[in-house]
């Protein structure tokens, strides 16, 4: 299987100082199922194409999956699956990239760092994938790539895109989108890695349409990790494969959405342990952080989980935290690009509500106001906690889509702000999805 980059940003030949692999060589890495070799088939100023050629051993695939468990691994036909896996790009080719291409993967270019953060023109072309529901376009379009997709019989298409984008983006969205336009059941993919980079793709999968259909598949990926066919390939698995926790998927997404928001300087209000302010302080685009909190113990673990005296003092200089009520008016907190009420809400006694609504949305008044909060109709999904009961004991009210609507609406109606419902974590169609999130906006018309 192959994957080709080819930019014709000039001077061109720098796309090898991009992937740290310098044109005149041939690299070659052993993957275990394979070997992949990294080459340039054309290099020069105005433009340079490397390919990554991975060649999978499907013998030694099959034969060593027999060899170990005897019979087909884990329900499903092997020969089925491994048939097409030498020539169609798949998670195999997403292990390639991690191990041939890690460092342009994570967006680090020792020689050309600032060439590594410019967004460039490039084609990618992959001559096989197995694509049976025509998810290219779909999958790709959003993100800015101009799709070209020519079947190659049934099931497989040949598909070149191009793009605008940092190379570090477009390598993740490759990582991460074959695999799932491919959508067999194995995902040799170190469940780390993927995780890391679907939560640096925040960005992008946040915004994606199809981030439902993308999520979906990745995790049923991702259940498979256990599956005997992975041993065989000599790849590293999690033992134990439970889903992303919901807290992280937040954080995520509250992530996301403060990038799109464009936000600079932010307000973590109740941020209680500080989960959401350790993520803030790695992106130097937050240049001015500041959480706050009603609870002095919160905060004591916030400054340890934070490691406060132990910043960089540019890292330390960012980064505030305030001993504070979001029931009173609270003029530190104004004139701020974006404020987090991230699992709030639900801890104000609701005769209290109004008070904090007119302390943020009033006083501290943000462009951006991101408000998380639990879904209560999804409750029933959990079979551990008794029908009627809240998720914590702290939370003084859980909210169905219908009763947060009403008051985001209210809300933004009184304080002049647009408002957008989302969803975050699985998304069930009767129950909605676990957490609701509302994103306020003011200022600039849509
Ligand atoms: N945002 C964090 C913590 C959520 S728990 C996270 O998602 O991980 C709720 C937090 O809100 C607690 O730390 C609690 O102390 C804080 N809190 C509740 N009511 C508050 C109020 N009126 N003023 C300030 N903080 C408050």
């Amino acid at each position: 299987m192959l994957l080709t980059i080819t930019t014709t940003h000039e001077p061109a030949d720098e796309l090898g100082y991009l992937l740290a692999k310098h044109p005149d060589r041939v690299h070659r890495a052993e993957l275990g199922f394979g070997t992949a070799t990294v080459c340039f088939p054309e290099v020069g100023p105005a433009r340079t194409t490397a390919a990554l050629i991975v060649d999978v051993d499907p013998v030694g695939l099959v034969r060593r999956a027999a060899g170990v468990s005897g019979a087909t691994p884990d329900g499903f036909s092997l020969g089925q699956h491994v048939n097409d896996r030498p020539y169609s790009a798949s998670s195999l080719l997403s292990v390639a990239i991690s191990r041939c291409l890690g460092s342009a993967l994570g967006g680090r270019s020792r020689e050309r760092p600032e060439l590594a953060e410019t967004p460039i023109p490039l084609e990618l072309g992959v001559p096989a994938v197995r694509d049976a529901d025509d998810l290219a376009a779909a999958l790709f379009e959003p993100l800015g790539w101009t799709v070209e997709r020519t079947p190659v019989g049934p099931v497989h298409a040949a598909l070149s895109l191009r793009g605008t984008h940092r190379l570090a983006e477009a390598l993740s969205q490759v990582y991460v989108l074959l695999p799932v336009l491919d959508d067999t059941k194995h995902y040799p993919v170190g469940a780390d890695e993927a995780e890391k980079l679907l939560r640096s793709g925040g960005d992008w999968l946040a915004g994606h349409p199809e981030r439902e259909l993308i999520t979906r598949r990745y995790l049923r990926y991702r259940r498979r990790l256990t599956s005997p066919l992975l041993e065989t390939l000599g790849i590293a698995e999690d033992q134990e494969v439970p889903a992303t926790p919901l807290r992280e998927l937040r954080r995520d997404a509250v992530l996301a959405q403060l990038r799109r928001a464009g936000a600079h300087r932010v307000l973590d209000l109740g941020c209680g342990d500080g989960a959401l302010l350790a993520e803030l302080v790695k992106d130097i685009g937050f240049t001015e952080i500041v959480g706050v909190d009603a609870s002095s113990g919160s905060l004591t673990r916030a400054e340890r989980r934070l490691r406060l005296d132990e910043l960089a003092p540019s890292a330390r200089e960012r980064l505030t935290l305030l001993h504070g009520a979001l029931t009173y008016a609270d003029q530190r907190l104004a004139g701020y690009d974006a404020a987090v009420l991230m699992e709030v809400i639900e801890h104000v006694d609701e005769p209290r509500l109004p008070a904090l609504t007119a302390s943020v949305f009033g006083t501290a008044a943000p462009t951006t106001v991101l408000v998380t909060t639990p879904n209560r109709e999804y409750n029933v999904r959990y079979p551990d906690l008794p029908a009627g009961a809240f998720r914590h004991s702290d939370h003084r009210f859980e909210w169905d889509r219908a009763r947060f609507a009403a008051w985001c609406s209210a809300t933004a109606q009184e304080y002049g702000y647009r408002v957008e419902q989302l969803g975050i974590g699985e998304h069930d169609a009767a129950l909605g999805s676990p957490t609701q999130l509302a994103v306020f906006s003011k200022g600039v018309a849509a």
